[in-house]
């Protein structure tokens, strides 16, 4: 995938709070030293169900959770908590400024997608009952606190509907490829931003209030959200191109992005967790249904062809 190295990025839609140690950006204050449990080791990968489905206020993530075992101490946290600052990140507004730069540089890709993303769905939404508007992409580092609760970054990227941001530590996209095996590319990185805007989509138009109290289940009102998102992610790329940010999208990426699909599918992640795979235990729909409706959505470019509510067909 390739930008067109003449668009204008618009970092004013991120909100960079890489730097602040995980303190979520002083919105709700830092708790202390620690913070949270920022610092937990990962170790494997695995469902934590009961955190979906409402458990962080409603959080809806890309699919991934994983088991944290906190074995630093909390003099460690605050050690290296204390020295983020100074961890590389710079000023996303000074150095992502055209779509040459996304090219180039990892962060600003992801400005760069969240642009084109919120371009195709102003204009897809125009003068409809529910126009779109404006979400931001928080880029923080280890934990976070959102209006959901408190998130560390072992949850995956995350769409919050109670403050409308989306929630990423870009580290996430080297997790996929560790620790699932994912291939990667900008495409697939790209994909995963579309699905969460997906979510802020759904919760304009009043999707999200469709899934009550049916949260897991390989029929359930959570995964026909979440292969909905999907759905919304391939419409998008579909129509990257119309935006004016996106130069090319290859079949090559489209493979990468169903190769990303798949590896958060909840029957894939079961496996890799050494778990028995258990349908009623779906939250974000299997590695089939999450490459199916992605595929759907790139094909048609239809929002209309994403009814995810309406059949049995998932
Ligand atoms: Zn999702």
């Amino acid at each position: 995938m390739e930008f067109d190295e003449n668009a204008q990025l618009d970092t004013s839609q991120i909100n960079d709070i890489r730097d602040q140690g995980g303190s979520g950006g002083g919105t709700f204050g830092a708790s202390g030293a620690g913070g949270g449990p920022s610092m937990g080791t990962v170790m494997g990968a695995s469902m934590i169900s009961r955190l979906f489905g409402g458990g962080i206020g409603g959080l809806i993530a890309v699919g991934l959770l994983f088991f944290i075992l906190n074995s630093c101490s909390h003099a460690n946290d605050a050690k290296t908590q204390a020295q983020a600052p100074t961890n590389g990140v710079q000023n996303i507004a000074s150095t992502c400024i055209t779509g040459a730069d996304a090219n180039t540089k990892p962060d600003c890709r992801i400005v760069a997608a969240v642009n084109s993303t919120q371009a195709y769905w102003s204009k897809a939404l125009a003068g409809s009952k529910t126009p779109y508007y404006q979400a931001p992409t928080v880029f923080f580092r280890g934990s976070v606190k959102t209006a959901c609760g408190p998130a560390t970054a072992a949850v995956g990227p995350f769409y919050c509907p109670g403050d409308q941001k989306v929630y990423i530590d870009l580290g996430f996209f080297d997790q996929l490829r560790r620790d699932f095996g994912a291939k990667g590319g900008p495409f697939a990185e790209t994909y995963v931003i579309a699905h969460e805007y997906g979510h802020h989509v759904q919760h304009i138009v009043g999707y999200d209030k469709l899934v009550g109290r049916d949260r897991s289940g390989p029929k359930s009102g959570s995964v026909r959200l979440e292969l909905q998102a999907d759905c919304f992610a391939g419409v998008w790329a579909r129509n990257a191109v119309a935006t004016g940010f996106v130069k090319t999208i290859t079949q090559a990426d489209i493979e990468d992005g169903l190769n990303a699909a798949s590896v958060i599918g909840d029957d894939r992640i079961m496996q890799t967790a050494g778990q028995r795979v258990n349908p009623e235990k779906f939250t974000h729909g299997s590695s089939a249904q999450r490459q199916r409706w992605l595929t759907t959505g790139f094909t048609t470019g239809d929002p209309n062809k994403c009814d995810t509510w309406n059949t049995n067909q998932l």
